[in-house]
């Protein structure tokens, strides 16, 4: 097992990154989270974590090069996980430029911070550093009903969303080209699990449904996603970083595809099972009865799906959970969890009111 570094993670108090740090700690590292605190950021999602001796908390934003370079300069990080980003393909529809400048400006800031701290490393440290840039599979664009996504797969970024992440992995490929900085990039398809913010299509549907709410499905429903268990991407993420090529790029993904219909009746049957668990929420037993379709998300990509063989076969990653499991331990973690989420979500609830 690896032994014990200093590992900062960017974006620490989002969804991937509350999970990413949990198995961190767990694993005897010391976490430095640097995190922005948005609406999409909740320290108290660490739970006991936040006052774990192995973990300290900066609160800054990642285009604030000073703050970044002194930061790393003092806790002279191993490892950087870069997650620290604008997620929701929604709010980039209305709102592009901050995504541009967190996503893109701040991967940059970022690259920068760190390529100060690494060419002055001694030439040991040096090669053991690492630094993962985590992406999606969204920046190749959309899918026909065939065929998956891949390591060589061209880009074609279709939202503002994913151009924004498409140039944030041009960034780290260019630091990586052009100054030798030790850079690892990964893909990964869409994660679901714990603490995921409300405004996301799971979390939404169960919460919604809890809330006797519409469950909105864009369009007829037929878009097509693969899911995967949020810990088995953060394993992914761990095995990369301990085994992962330098300069490689890494595709992540659970082979496991549902069109948005189908997956959301599959939760509307889970949450109805759970009915009698839960009689608190009466209204878990007909929630299949609050979809609605609503008129399409604008360029509004068909399909993705990701091919994760060469992470199996060069790393031996293989994910832990099948949907069956894993949507229904997630359906009951938000059951059990109303008080992390009723109140994002009822501030989501007005931020749309107000954006009508
Ligand atoms: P999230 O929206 O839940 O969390 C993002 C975190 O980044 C928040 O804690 C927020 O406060 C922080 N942040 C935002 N802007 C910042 C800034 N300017 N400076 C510092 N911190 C800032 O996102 P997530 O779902 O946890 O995703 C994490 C990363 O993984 C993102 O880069 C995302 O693109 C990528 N990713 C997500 C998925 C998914 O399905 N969730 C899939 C593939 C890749």
């Amino acid at each position: 097992s690896p032994s014990r570094q200093r590992i900062l993670v960017t974006g620490g108090a989002g969804f991937i990154g509350v999970n990413l740090i949990r198995k961190l700690l767990q694993n005897g590292h010391r976490v430095l989270n640097f995190d922005a605190l948005t609406y999409a950021g909740n320290l108290s999602s660490l739970g006991e974590c936040e006052s774990h001796e192995n973990y300290e908390f900066v609160h800054g934003d990642i285009t604030d090069h000073d703050l970044l370079k002194s930061t790393i300069s003092r806790f002279r990080p191993e490892r950087i996980f870069h997650l620290a980003a604008e997620s929701h393909v929604d709010r980039s529809i209305k709102d592009p430029l901050r995504f541009v400048k967190t996503n893109m400006l701040g991967t940059a800031t970022l690259l920068e911070a760190t390529l100060d701290f690494w060419q002055d490393m001694g030439k040991q440290e040096k090669g053991h550093f690492k630094f993962i840039h985590i992406s999606t599979d969204e920046v190749f664009g959309s899918l026909g009903e065939s065929g998956a996504f891949d390591e060589s797969s061209k880009y074609f970024p279709r939202s503002p969303y994913s151009a924004s992440k498409a140039g944030s992995d041009h960034l780290v490929a260019a630091w990586r080209e052009t100054y030798g900085l030790p850079t690892i990039i990964t893909n990964s398809s869409n994660n679901y699990g714990p603490y995921q913010y409300p405004e996301k299509l799971i979390p939404k549907v169960i919460s919604n449904s809890i809330r006797q709410l519409p469950i909105p499905i864009y369009g007829t429903g037929s878009n097509i996603r693969d899911w995967i268990h949020v810990e088995d991407h953060c394993d992914a993420l761990l095995l990369i970083s301990e085994h992962g090529e330098i300069g490689a790029s890494y595709a992540i993904g659970g082979s496991d595809e549902w069109s948005n219909l189908k997956l959301v009746r599959e939760l509307c049957k889970i949450l109805a099972g759970l009915s009698d668990e839960f009689p608190e929420y009466p209204a878990l037993k007909n929630a299949v009865s609050g979809i609605r379709f609503v008129e399409d998300r604008l360029g509004h990509d068909f399909r993705y799906a990701i091919d994760s063989s060469k992470i199996k076969r060069e790393l031996g990653w293989l994910p832990r959970w099948d949907s069956e499991k894993g949507f229904e331990s997630t359906v009951r973690w938000y059951l059990q969890n109303k008080d992390w989420w009723e109140a994002l979500a009822e501030c989501n609830d007005s931020d749309r009111r107000r954006n009508k």
